[in-house]
């Protein structure tokens, strides 16, 4: 093991760090568990395993929209 090696190992594991954080920063952003609807906003009030009634993300069984006519 050289000295460049010994160097990058802690540049990149805080590297890899920084983008583990970013990511989960990332994925709990897009995963809707502040309560709203991640196609719509709607605000769900984190029930999100129901799905969205207004635009009809994430349900099941009724088709994806209602659409009276
Ligand atoms: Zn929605």
């Amino acid at each position: 093991m050289n000295d460049t090696s010994l160097i990058m190992i802690p540049v990149l594991a805080s590297g890899a760090m920084l983008a583990a954080v970013a990511f989960l920063v990332w994925k709990f952003d897009q995963s809707g568990l502040g309560g709203t609807c991640p196609q719509c906003g709607y605000d769900l009030q984190g029930k999100i395993s129901g799905g969205c009634p207004e635009c009809g993300w994430n349900r099941s069984g009724t088709g994806s929209r209602e659409d009276p006519s």
